[in-house]
C-alpha cells in the first residue's frame, strides 16, 4: 500500500489527507498541537458555556469550495447556519452598507448604487460554481470555463479602489472596501479587487454562514472521513526534522514555506529554497474575543442582525488603515472585523451572554496592545458596549505565532497577497505544490488558492501527488 505522512492537521492538511485516503493511500497525519484543526479550533475562552472560534469564523469560501462540496460533510456533523444579515459595514452617523444573500434585496438597500452592484456581482454569483472550479486552482491551468473567467479576470486584476469607483454612495464603497480588505494588502495595488469580488459573489450564491457548534466541526468532519478510510491522526507531535519520520512514499506539508525549507534542509533544490526564503509574509492580526451581556448595542438596526461586521468607516479610512499596516505603522483606528456567530447559532451563548469574535489588522509582528483600539472601533458604532463586556480573551501577534507556527508574526493568511504571490504562491512554478524533493509537497494556505477554510490547497496538492505517483 502506498503510504503518506501529512504534517499539520489544519483544513488544508486534512483536505490533503482526505484526498489521498480516498485514493487508497495509507495516511498518517501528525499535528503539533494537542488538538487538530489549525485555524478552525473553537472552545470556551471567556465565560463558561460561551463558545468562541479561535480563528476562522465565517465560511463563504468553505461552503463554496468544490472540494468541501464533494464531501458529505453534513453526515459527519457540519451544519451551516446563516444570520439574517450576512454582512454590515456601519458608518458614522448611523448608516451602513448591508449585504444579504439575495442580490435583489442588497441592491435595493444600496439605493442608487444598487443597479451597479447587481450588474457586477449578479453574473458572477450566478456562475460562481464554474468560477470557483477555475479560480481555486493554480493560475497555470487550462480554464474549464473560459467565458466566465474572461468576465471575472479584467475586474479582478484591478486595484480595489479603482473597481470601487463605479459606486457613488459611501455605503456601497465602504461595503466593497471592507470585503476587499480581506486581501491584507494596500487596496490601491493591482489584483486587490479579486478576493473581495469572489467573496461577495460567493455571498450572493451561498451566503456567509457559520458552522453550528463552531468552526471546529469542519475539521472534525474532515478527520472523521480520514479515519473512516483507515487513516490515522496523531496530535502533540511537532515535526522538526525529516529524520524523525518513518519512511513514506508521499509527504504533505501543511506548513509555511520557511518551515518547509527548515524541515527539508539540504534536500531542497537551491532555487526552491531561495524562493521559499524570499516568500513574503502578510501583516498581522490582533485578536480579541469578548463575552458581551445582551449583545452589542449597535446604533444601526441591520448591524444587530449581522453575522459579520467590518469596522473601519469610509473607504478612504479603510484604504488608509490598510496602507499604514503594510508599512509597519499601527493606525489609530485599525480595520476591525467582528463576527456575531451566535445570531445564527444560539447554542454558542450562555443565557444572555454572547460570544463576540473580533480582530484588527495590525503591522506584521506588532508588539503593542491593540485591545483598546478594537473596543474603541466597536464603541464608535455601538456606544455603551464597554459596559456590557463581562469577559475577554486576547491574542497578540506573538500569541498567534505561539498558538500556531504557521502564523509567523501574526500573519494569519500564510503569506502576503502581493500581486505576484496572489497569482503564484509559494513560488513561480507550473506545479506550485511540488517542493522539488521527490514525493514531498507543500499544501498550506501559502499555496493556491491562498487563505481560507476551503481545503483547496490541500486537495490540489494531493491531486498533484497522485498524478506523479
Ligand atoms: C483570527 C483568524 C481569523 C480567520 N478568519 C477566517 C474566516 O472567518 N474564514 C476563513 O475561511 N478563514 C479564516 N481564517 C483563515 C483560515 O483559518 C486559514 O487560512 C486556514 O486555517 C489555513 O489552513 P491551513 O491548513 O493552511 O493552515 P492552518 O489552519 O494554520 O493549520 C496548520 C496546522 O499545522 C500545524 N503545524 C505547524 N507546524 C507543524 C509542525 N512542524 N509539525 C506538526 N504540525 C505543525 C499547526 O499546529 C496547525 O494545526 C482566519 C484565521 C485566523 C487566525
Amino acid at each position: 500500500m502506498t503510504s503518506a505522512i501529512v504534517v499539520g492537521a489544519g483544513p488544508n492538511g486534512l483536505a490533503a489527507a482526505v484526498t489521498l485516503a480516498q485514493a487508497g493511500v495509507g495516511v498518517t497525519v501528525l499535528e503539533a498541537a494537542d488538538e487538530i484543526g489549525g485555524g478552525t479550533r473553537s472552545s470556551e475562552l471567556t465565560v463558561p458555556g460561551v463558545l468562541h472560534d479561535h480563528c476562522s469564523a465565517v465560511h463563504p469560501m468553505g461552503i463554496g469550495s468544490p472540494f468541501m462540496r464533494s464531501l458529505d460533510l453534513e453526515r459527519h456533523g457540519v451544519s451551516w447556519c446563516w444570520p439574517e444579515v450576512d454582512l454590515a459595514h456601519p458608518l458614522d452617523g448611523g448608516g451602513a452598507g448591508v449585504m444579504v444573500r439575495s442580490i435583489g434585496d442588497t441592491a435595493e438597500g444600496l439605493g442608487s448604487d444598487g443597479r451597479q452592484w447587481r450588474r457586477l456581482f449578479g453574473p458572477l454569483a450566478e456562475g460562481f460554481d464554474d468560477l470557483a472550479e477555475d479560480l481555486l486552482r493554480p493560475v497555470a491551468h487550462l480554464p474549464k470555463h473560459p467565458l466566465r473567467l474572461a468576465r471575472f479576470g479584467p475586474r479582478a486584476l484591478l486595484p480595489a479602489t479603482m473597481l470601487a469607483r463605479r459606486w457613488r454612495t459611501a455605503e456601497a464603497k465602504a461595503l466593497f472596501a471592507g470585503v476587499a480588505a480581506h486581501v491584507y494588502h494596500p487596496l490601491t495595488a493591482p489584483t486587490t479587487a479579486a478576493l473581495g469580488t469572489m467573496m461577495i459573489a460567493s455571498g450572493h450564491r451561498f451566503g456567509w454562514p457559520v458552522a453550528r457548534g463552531g468552526s471546529r466541526t469542519i475539521t472534525a468532519a474532515l478527520a472523521a472521513i480520514v479515519e473512516a478510510h483507515g487513516g490515522k491522526i496523531e496530535t502533540g507531535v511537532r515535526v522538526r526534522s525529516l529524520d524523525e519520520l518513518p519512511p513514506a512514499d508521499v509527504m504533505m506539508l501543511d506548513l509555511t514555506p520557511g518551515a518547509a525549507a527548515d524541515l527539508l534542509g539540504d534536500r531542497l533544490p537551491g532555487r526552491v529554497r531561495r524562493a521559499y526564503r524570499r516568500f513574503r509574509p502578510a501583516p498581522g492580526a490582533f485578536k480579541v474575543d469578548l463575552a458581551v451581556e445582551g449583545g452589542i448595542p449597535w446604533r444601526n438596526e441591520a448591524c444587530r442582525k449581522a453575522g459579520t461586521l467590518h469596522l473601519g468607516g469610509t473607504i478612504d479610512e479603510v484604504v488608509h488603515a490598510e496602507r499604514e499596516i503594510h508599512f509597519g505603522r499601527m493606525p489609530d483606528r485599525p480595520f476591525v472585523l467582528v463576527a456575531q456567530q451566535y445570531l445564527a447559532d444560539p447554542s454558542r451563548s450562555a443565557g444572555d451572554v454572547h460570544p463576540i469574535w473580533a480582530y484588527a489588522h495590525v503591522p506584521h509582528g506588532y508588539t503593542g496592545d491593540a485591545t483598546e483600539a478594537i473596543i474603541d472601533q466597536i464603541e464608535r458604532f455601538a456606544p455603551g458596549v464597554r459596559d456590557r463586556i463581562v469577559g475577554r480573551f486576547v491574542r497578540s501577534t506573538a500569541d498567534m505565532a505561539a498558538y500556531n507556527p504557521n502564523y509567523v508574526g501574526g500573519d494569519i493568511i500564510t503569506g502576503a497577497n502581493t500581486p505576484l504571490q496572489m497569482v503564484m504562491r509559494p513560488r513561480v512554478a507550473l506545479d506550485p505544490y511540488y517542493t522539488g524533493v521527490s514525493g514531498v509537497f507543500i499544501c498550506s494556505a501559502a499555496t493556491p488558492p491562498g487563505a481560507g477554510v476551503h481545503g483547496m490547497g490541500g486537495h490540489n496538492a494531493a491531486r498533484s501527488a497522485l498524478r506523479r505517483m
